[in-house]
């Protein structure tokens, strides 16, 4: 069976490991899936300190804090997801943000669209307070990011 690169639309060898027009890796990430955000990097780069995995996504990170500053202002602040892409550059990305509280229940989900994620770099979103539930006394203590969907951008 030959495969079809997802970025460039080349059909290659069933055995290719690379997109023999682009270069894309050929191999699924853990979601299994040869789709942009999901596809395993030969040479990932590292994400910056403090920075965790996103579900659903290979390479790509996320850090959560206050807007601005170090603590949170309650009740009127939203929340700021710094994003880093280690692998292929991708635009047009979708990701669902989850906040749970410290018995784990979900307080929120949003979904989020992020213009463009380029390779190595962090860029910031925000998750707007009117978003957020109401009684911020007992803030959100643990945040998820999954990667909903995303295309494939053009390298820099
Ligand atoms: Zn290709």
């Amino acid at each position: 069976m030959k495969q079809k690169c997802p970025r460039c639309l080349l059909t290659n060898v069933a055995a290719a490991r690379f997109c023999a027009r682009c270069g894309l890796s050929l191999t699924p990430g853990e979601a299994g899936q040869l789709q942009a955000g999901r596809i395993r990097h030969p040479r990932p780069q590292s994400p910056p300190d403090g920075f965790a995995p996103c579900l659903e996504a290979e390479h790509l990170f996320f850090r959560w804090g206050p807007p601005s500053g170090d603590t949170f202002l309650l009740g009127t602040e939203g929340i700021a997801v710094s994003l880093f892409n280690g692998a292929y550059p991708l635009q047009k990305a979708m990701v669902l943000v989850r906040g749970r509280d410290e018995s784990g229940f979900v307080r929120f989900s949003v979904s989020l669209g992020v213009e463009a994620l380029p390779a190595g770099r962090v860029v910031r979103v925000d998750v707007p307070s009117y978003e957020l539930p109401d009684e911020v006394a007992r803030p959100v203590a643990a945040l998820e990011v999954a990667l909903v969907s995303a295309e494939f951008r053009p390298s820099e």
